[in-house]
């Protein structure tokens, strides 16, 4: 066979060369030990946690080592793609703090490497199936549908493999007279790899998370370039991440079964490999078994769904460097004020199997992220959230901006913070009563009669004085347990809950839900200075209504 013949035949307008392509897109000049990586999705428009997870562990590797994180848009499957989704991926994951160094944006694409959408990249991976045909690895196939699945149903039949290769490779061998006569009725083709490889041959291979893997040959013809001249996954992911200069793929481990196919490629174009970081799904625990996170049967699956739910971006990465770095929450107790990105990321540290997602974690995480915050920076921070899924709510609030503040503040900052809000909607329950528009109450606890709790209400109004420090209005609560009979000492009442009718604890809940209308308020003494008459107002309203 000819095959410059059949080059030229089939790719009549590439004039470029390899070499001109080597010395358009020249080595990186970067530090030793840098990583290169990229984010490349396609552009489906869904965006889920997994991509997250990958955006996440490339950002590190590559900024950790002062390398560089670029973002290509594998757009080969137009009937996928869907409009906007470039635009809602570059903001969803800018969101979560991923910024890429290089490549598409929403202004087009930055950088030496370029283009960074795939379809634009069609006259590049022209040259290089171009010198494949001429080395003899690459091969035009004119199978129809029909036949392609008719092979598929007799392989199906005889338990064989599946796919192209040996006898029913049936384009492999075929003459270049064959050829040029489909050409010419202008039949449309793919362009096929010329497999070399055995499937009784097994070599050994190692990947950054999942470790020493035994790798089988590949020995199919696997298809390089679609009948449209756009190339195949495997094709631009050889060729991009040889040009764009890629050192670490990190990518989900359901290419890991394509990976034979992708190292030899790499080979026959006399790519140097990069290295592989191959993640698991994340996982979740579902009744006593894990599973996958699913699309269909999970919403935390989606992007999305954070934000909504009201989680804080820095508790999702926290969360998700805690499931992702088995050793990262050993620092974070080690280094409870240090932002999360001086952690030293390591993929060596990634579960093979995948991370296990974990919703009461992520919540706790949440919590203990809120907790550490300024007051100033959870009132921004839900007020953001709050314009978008809570617009009444978060124009109250903006209209008390002092007050809010002087809420968010009660408990904060001390050594043991209070944890009172996990997402955003915790806000509203945790100090609607602020403001009338939001108050409604539980209602006394029914263990104890309405006269007991409309004198004790009673009492305290009549010495209550706002110009008290916290010690003074404690000990007024407590004269007032003492006049109804209750126990002031706490001590006393737990030695003998028998002997008294109630105790200090059930009075100020009685002050409580009359103030707050809820048993589990901030710290009553401020909730009072606060609100200043309207809780002497609240007092009284709820004596009427006993
Ligand atoms: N477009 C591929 C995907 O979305 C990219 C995989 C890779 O990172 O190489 O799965």
């Amino acid at each position: 066979m000819d095959t410059m013949k059949l080059a030229q035949l089939l790719f009549p307008n590439v004039t470029d060369t390899p070499e001109i392509l080597e010395a358009r897109f020249p080595a990186r000049d970067l530090p030793e030990g840098a990583i290169v990586s990229r984010m490349a999705p396609s552009p489906t428009g869904f965006i889920h946690l997994g991509n997250l997870v990958q955006g996440l562990i490339s950002e590190r590797m590559t900024h950790q080592s002062g390398g560089v994180l670029f973002l290509r848009i594998e757009d080969t499957d137009a009937k996928r793609e869907v409009e906007g989704a470039v635009e809602i991926l570059i903001d969803a994951l800018k969101y979560y703090g991923i910024e890429f160094d290089e490549g598409a944006t929403k202004e087009g694409d930055k950088g030496n490497y370029g283009p960074y959408h795939q379809r634009q990249r069609a006259p590049i991976y022209h040259v290089f199936a171009k010198k494949l045909v001429e080395e003899g690895h690459a091969y035009p196939c004119f199978c129809t549908e029909a036949e392609l699945s008719a092979m598929r149903e007799e392989q199906e039949a005889g338990k064989e493999t599946t796919g192209y290769y040996g006898k029913y490779a049936i384009w492999r061998d075929r003459s270049i007279e064959d050829i040029e006569a489909q050409l010419n009725a202008g039949n449309p083709w793919v362009l096929r790899f010329r497999s070399e490889g055995n499937i009784e041959n097994q070599f050994k291979f190692d990947d950054l998370v999942k470790g020493k893997l035994t790798i089988t040959e590949n020995n199919i013809d696997h298809v390089l370039l679609k009948s449209d001249g756009i190339p195949t996954y495997h094709f631009a992911h050889a060729v991009d991440d040889h040009l764009m200069h890629t050192t670490h793929v990190v990518r989900g481990d359901e290419w890991l079964p394509s990976l034979p196919f992708h190292i030899q490629l790499f080979k026959t174009l006399g790519f140097k490999l990069p290295k592989y970081v191959h993640i698991g799904p994340l996982m979740k625990m579902d009744g006593n078994s894990k599973r996958k996170l699913s699309k269909r049967k999970d919403p935390e699956l989606a992007m999305t769904y954070y934000k909504a739910a009201g989680f804080p971006v820095k508790a999702l990465y926290e969360y998700l460097m805690t499931v992702l770095n088995s050793n990262f929450e050993d620092w974070r107790r080690a280094n409870p004020d240090l932002p999360a990105e001086e952690f030293k990321f390591s993929p060596k540290k990634l579960n093979p199997a995948g991370a296990l997602f974990d919703y009461a974690k992520l919540t706790d995480v949440s919590k203990n992220v809120i907790a550490k915050m300024t007051a100033d920076e959870v009132y921004a921070l839900f007020v953001e959230w709050a314009k978008e899924f809570d617009p009444e709510f978060a124009a109250t609030v903006e209209e008390n901006k002092e007050l809010t503040t002087a809420v968010l503040s009660i408990g904060r900052g001390g050594k043991k913070p209070r944890k009172d809000l996990a997402v955003w909607p915790d806000v509203k329950p945790y100090m609607g009563f602020f403001f009338d528009k939001y108050f409604t109450s539980e209602g006394f606890d029914e263990k104890f009669d309405k006269a007991t709790i409309r004198t004790a209400l009673e009492k305290f109004l009549a010495v209550y004085d706002a110009a008290d420090d916290a010690t003074q209005w404690f000990d007024k609560v407590k004269a007032v347990t003492d006049e109804i009979g209750f126990a002031s000492d706490m001590k006393a009442y737990k030695a003998d809950p028998e002997a008294f009718p109630g105790s200090v604890a059930d009075v100020s809940n009685f002050l409580r839900v009359a103030i707050t209308g809820k048993t589990n308020s901030p710290d009553l003494y401020t909730v009072m200075q606060l609100l200043g008459t309207k809780a002497l107002e609240r007092i009284g309203t709820a004596m009427e209504n006993l």
